[in-house]
């Protein structure tokens, strides 16, 4: 027994055979109490998500423009869902209300977070559930961040004692009573607050999606998906280009130990994947969780003769790429070089300061740089406790003829990152599932 949350996503509030899976998730476990929706998501690829068609509103009335033919295509999103559901709920009005307010003061972010809004109110009418709104849980402090302690004391206070609510994700309010929402995507943060807000046991996080998969199905066939993953784990993936959740849903949850599970609305009976602080113990997974990377890299190598003995040569390098807005990736050493492995994107266009500062500051023989680099991380909490982790992995990429440039093992033996020629990029990936996970 204990309380879970449940948020779920726009895809799974999509339509009104959405909505009734929804219920029947619901309905299957009386510790889900506390539900966070989404605006109506798309229903078939080629659709527009409800928050999009908003925007859209917002620009058009902003701009001087009639919002009236955009605002009617919302309407009828929600029109059909509460025809279809026979719910009790005036959409006409509410479409009116909003037509007047973009009329008359157009706000975008108040636009914005009208689908999540209308949606809460809908489904909160369909469950036969209290309605509560994040502008009066979830608040800003003046410069947008979270005002933590005012927000959690609120929904301790407000949702303490209810059977259960529905509250949209998406947004709260400023301390002007202004509406702000969070950045696209954001219901899953309203989720986590009101998970830990209210102590809740787990925070049900559903999707189109049955967790998260061990590798990108674009390079690997079929992989395998995820049962168990800790969020160390989680933050190293995701840094690779590996996402499930919005960047900011995980830091609530993570610091009250509450455990996400994410789960697939199109199908309930899968786990999904279970993100927890710590592997349970008795643990016998497997010693990668999951294999992510990214193309881009490049590397700066910078030589010279002696290097070792020059005290602060290492801080001065780097503080050049800092002062010039570069954060560094990975930072190799030899005796006398030291390499900087950096974003393209963001080092070429510093290319030139960096460079003319290193040669006038560091006095080095030489700068080389190689661009093209690719970079794979291998995750997994349990090769801290396994032997010949790292000989498996370059093993299994001298079989497939791939050549490592760069190898970095995390001190806390969480990963292994490789450097690579983007071209061996695909085939590298593909060669350490073969090797740990297929
Ligand atoms: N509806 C918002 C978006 O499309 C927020 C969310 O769905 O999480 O980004």
């Amino acid at each position: 027994m204990g309380i879970k949350v449940l948020k779920f996503g726009g895809s799974s509030l999509a339509d009104s055979g959405q909505f009734k899976k929804v219920r029947d998730i619901i309905l299957a476990d009386p510790d889900r109490r506390f539900i966070v929706a989404s605006a109506p998501g798309k229903r078939s690829s080629g659709d527009i998500k409800v928050t999009d068609m908003l925007y859209k509103c917002y620009d058009l009335a902003a701009s001087g423009n009639d919002p009236g033919p955009a605002l009617k295509g919302i309407r009828e999103r929600f029109a059909e869902i509460i025809e279809e559901l026979s719910i009790p709920f005036d959409i006409d009005t509410e479409i009116e209300m909003l037509k007047m307010q973009l009329k008359e003061t157009p706000e975008k972010e108040f636009t914005a977070s009208r689908g999540e809004y209308l949606n809460s109110r809908v489904l909160a009418a369909y469950l036969g559930l209290e309605f509560v709104d994040a502008a009066d849980l979830i608040f800003f402090k003046s410069d947008g961040r979270l005002d933590s302690e005012k927000t959690y004391s609120t929904v301790k206070k407000r949702l303490k004692g209810m059977d259960g609510a529905v509250i949209p994700g998406f947004y709260g309010s400023m301390p002007d009573g202004s509406i702000h929402t969070f950045s696209r995507g954001g219901s899953d943060v309203s989720g986590s607050i009101i998970a830990c807000g209210v102590d809740a046991s787990l925070y049900e996080n559903w999707t189109d999606v049955s967790g998260m998969l061990s590798a990108d199905p674009r390079i690997v066939e079929n992989p395998a998906g995820i049962d168990v993953i800790t969020y160390r784990e989680l933050r190293e993936l995701s840094y690779m280009g590996a996402s499930v959740l919005h960047e900011d849903a995980v830091f609530p949850v993570k610091w009250a130990g509450i455990s996400i599970n994410i789960r697939n609305t199109n199908a309930p009976g899968d786990n999904g994947t279970m993100i927890v602080p710590r592997l349970p113990h008795g643990d016998k997974g497997n010693v990668i969780t999951g294999i992510a990377g990214k193309k881009g890299f490049a590397e700066v190598t910078v030589t010279k003769s002696l290097m070792n003995g020059e005290v602060g040569f290492g801080a001065r390098l780097l503080t050049i790429f800092a002062d010039e807005g570069v954060p560094f990736e990975h930072c190799p050493t030899g005796i006398d070089t030291m390499s900087v492995v950096v974003n393209e994107e963001k080092f070429n266009p510093a290319e030139e300061r960096i460079l003319s500062r290193i040669r006038d500051e560091l006095k080095p023989d030489e700068i080389e740089i190689e661009r093209g680099f690719a970079m794979v991380a291998v995750v997994g909490q349990r090769m801290a406790s396994t032997v010949g982790t790292a000989c498996r992995v370059t093993g299994a990429l001298k079989d497939s003829g791939i050549n490592i440039r760069m190898i970095d093992q995390g001190s806390s033996e969480l990963n292994i990152i490789l450097g690579i020629e983007e071209e061996d990029y695909e085939k590298t990936i593909r060669a350490i599932y073969k090797e740990f996970l297929s």
